[in-house]
């Protein structure tokens, strides 16, 4: 199957597209966000990596050249964070950028950090004959761009603030276009339930990165939300979602994780170790 045919995309408006990995059916599933810029396009996570994606957004239209001379312009490939769903294709980019909490994991492709976690199911039609989903893997890349709190991309007519926000990982990072009060949020927050539970998920970090969610909602910097997982939504449901978490962050929702957390990471290594002798 080809590039063309793996992905498909649909424009948002204002320079950003949503790209999508048509057959791969499960809540996993990730958005893609490309975000043109004047001097330099972004791609706000990866997906599987499955087909290639940079063929896809050339194929697609999505890359234009730069009015003068036609020269292309630079693109970078940036992870929210490096779990399978987002930064699978990152492998595929030239430019490569991860918070610096989580370069050591995609450097490495470590499956264990990564949460690697795919069945034959969830991929209803086969990228290349013969793939198994037992096979795949993330593929180590060296990142080109490390990122931290504070850092400004700048695409040339638009910017996006790099915030730090762990929790659900490490190195999760939002990004925030203060212009256009849009927060790229990656699995940080999106409409659904928050998963604290995994590998270097901290629930004491969750809970000051919901504080800053909050904050934002409060000084009036967002206003729509390009999650990592479903639909976009507004601040006034952020809010909620952001102070929801910090309600049930009690005891009990604790001690329920640790059970849960536990089972993950028995399941997760029992991957791992299946994936290194076959
Ligand atoms: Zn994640
Ligand atoms: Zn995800």
């Amino acid at each position: 199957m080809s590039a063309l045919e793996w992905y498909a995309h649909k424009a948002y408006g204002d320079g950003i597209y949503w790209i999508q990995e048509r057959f791969y059916e499960s809540g996993n599933r990730a958005n893609i966000w490309f975000v043109r810029g004047s001097h330099q396009d972004l791609v706000i996570d990866t997906g599987l990596g499955l087909r290639s994606l940079p063929e896809y957004l050339h194929s697609a239209g999505l890359l234009e050249n730069e009015s003068s001379g036609g020269r292309s312009k630079p693109l970078l490939a940036v992870a929210t964070h490096v779990h399978f769903d987002h930064s699978g294709g990152l492998h595929q980019f030239d430019q490569v950028a991860v918070h610096r909490d989580e370069v050591d994991a995609i450097a490495r492709g470590d499956n264990f950090e990564t949460v690697t976690w795919l069945s034959d199911s969830e991929i209803v039609r086969s990228p290349t004959p013969g793939w198994r989903a037992s096979n795949f893997r993330v593929q180590a890349v060296q990142p080109t761009h490390i990122l931290q709190e504070g850092d400004v991309l700048s695409l040339g007519d638009r910017q996006l603030t790099v915030m730090h926000m762990p929790g659900h990982s490490r190195g999760s990072i939002c990004l925030l276009d203060r212009d256009k009060k849009i927060l790229f949020s990656g699995d940080t927050v999106y409409d659904g339930s928050m998963i604290d539970w995994l590998p270097y998920s901290n629930i004491g970090d969750y809970v000051g990165t919901c504080e800053r969610l909050i904050e934002l909602v409060d000084r009036g910097l967002v206003e729509k939300v390009l999650p990592g997982h479903f639909s976009t939504f507004g601040a006034e449901r952020l809010y909620r979602l952001a102070s929801n978490y910090i309600s049930n962050s009690g005891v009990c929702h604790r001690m329920s994780t640790c059970a849960i957390r536990s089972f993950a990471s028995l399941v997760l290594h029992a991957t791992n170790s299946r994936g290194t002798t076959s």
